[in-house]
């Protein structure tokens, strides 16, 4: 077996980095994994962040993630792009195996999964993922140009992707299962301003249309139960997320909605020595800017634990 590390954080959203950059500047040398294809997290797929205190005109979602991952890399945080697959959380010492099939072990875990797209759960939806179906219009949309699409939501995420979209798209169709939107006024005002989205409202997506590829999108109206069929080439699902907790189910405490559970106004989960941070603890929040904190905080936890062992 390999040497015992302090910390190993798993997961690169900014709250994995986060975590990684304090941990590493108070001298921890923290291993990072980063995830195989996924490092960097779900900002990663997200074009202008507008809000992260300290850039007065915004900032790419990729730039953001490459500036926290050179701030982690400079303090000496060894970063590895491979995904955990497993976990063994419950001794003094934890060990977690990589998709390499090498060990590592570590005094203190902190978990920084984040969260995954939500699906709407349909078998044609899954079936033509890929083929007119996405979950991402920052990588996808420019494949819609000049065609009718459809965006399904009413959070910001929607918002967002919808007005992304009209940048390709010739109309892009709005559809939410309510007549008010869950976006902040702020996102959901500029999508309501821009001339190529047209909402349609109290709907659902009930299966989707085509046999290669998306060619429509059969609905149900939410009010009076009646169905109807729109043509589409592209449908961009954009629902909320999931927290990406299935490798530490029955090892930590997770809640009725499989979000990490943390003690009080900490980051400290149900097992000593296993912190979690980021949107895999957050049911509400769920922004750059909380993540990163939590990221912070983790990291303090984590010192602290160690300190007083
Ligand atoms: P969200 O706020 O949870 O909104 C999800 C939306 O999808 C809701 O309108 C919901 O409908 C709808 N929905 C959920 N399940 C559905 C289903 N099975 N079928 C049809 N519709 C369904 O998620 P989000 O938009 O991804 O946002 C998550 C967080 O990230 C928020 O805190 C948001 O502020 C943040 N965010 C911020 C930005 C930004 O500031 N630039 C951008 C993106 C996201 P109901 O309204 O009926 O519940």
């Amino acid at each position: 077996m390999s040497e015992v590390k302090d910390i190993v954080i798993v997961g690169s959203g900014p709250a994995g980095y986060t975590a990684a950059i304090y941990a590493a500047r108070a001298g921890s040398r923290p291993i990072v994994y980063e995830g195989s294809v996924t490092a960097g997290g779900a900002l990663m797929n997200t074009t202008e962040v507008e809000n992260f205190p300290g850039f007065t005109d915004g900032i790419m979602g990729p730039d953001l993630m490459d500036a926290m991952r050179k701030q982690a890399k400079r303090f000496g945080a060894e970063l590895i792009t491979d995904d955990v697959v497993e976990m063994d959380l419950a001794g003094e010492i934890k060990v977690l195996k990589d998709g390499s099939g090498k060990t590592i072990q570590a005094k203190v875990v902190i978990l920084a999964m984040g969260s995954a797209y939500k699906e709407i759960g349909l078998e044609n939806e899954k079936r033509l993922s890929g083929h007119g179906v996405s979950w991402c219009a920052t990588c996808d949309g420019f494949f819609f140009r000049d065609q009718v699409v459809a965006v399904v939501g009413g959070g910001d995420s929607a918002m967002e992707e919808a007005n992304f979209l009209t940048k390709f798209a010739s109309k892009v169709l709005l559809i939410h299962r309510r007549d008010t939107l869950k976006a902040s006024k702020i996102m959901a005002e500029r999508a309501q301003a821009n001339p190529k989205i047209e909402f349609i409202w109290n709907t659902e997506v009930i299966d989707v249309l085509g046999e290669q590829k998306v060619s429509g999108l059969k609905l149900r109206n939410t009010a009076d139960g009646s169905e109807s069929e729109i043509a589409v080439t592209g449908l961009f699902v954009a629902i909320g997320h999931d927290p990406r907790s299935e490798l530490v189910q029955g090892k930590v405490e997770l809640d009725a909605e499989r979000y990490v559970t943390v003690g009080g106004h900490s980051t400290r989960t149900s097992v000593e020595g296993v912190f979690a941070c980021g949107d895999l603890v957050d049911h509400t929040y769920r922004q750059a800017i909380t993540a990163a904190g939590t990221g912070c905080q983790a990291a303090l936890d984590a010192e602290r634990f160690l300190n007083h062992k």
